[in-house]
């Protein structure tokens, strides 16, 4: 990930573990993905738990880069919602 926009020239990071946050963001996303996939798996084949539980697993697994990329770009822009930078840099 870069240090800093390459466009406005503010730097991602404001602090010592600031994208701590993302992981929960990352947590709430990941049921976004898992959820569709079990009721996916419920109308169609009806596996049986350990199918669901493979189901669930494989989903995650093939969308963990999505969902860590997209995890720090959703907390960024919450965080600047909630608390937007006193002076961007121009
Ligand atoms: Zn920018």
């Amino acid at each position: 990930m870069h240090r800093t926009c390459g466009h406005c020239g503010i730097v991602f990071e404001r602090e010592r573990g600031y994208f701590m946050m993302s992981v929960f963001v990352g947590y709430v996303m990941s049921f976004f993905v898992v959820i569709p996939v079990l009721v996916g798996l419920y109308v169609t084949i009806r596996p049986s738990m350990n199918g669901y539980l493979i189901g669930a697993i494989v989903a995650l697994v093939l969308a963990i880069p999505l969902i860590f990329h997209y995890a720090r770009v959703v907390w960024l822009h919450l965080d600047e919602l909630m608390d937007p930078r006193p002076n961007p840099p121009a």
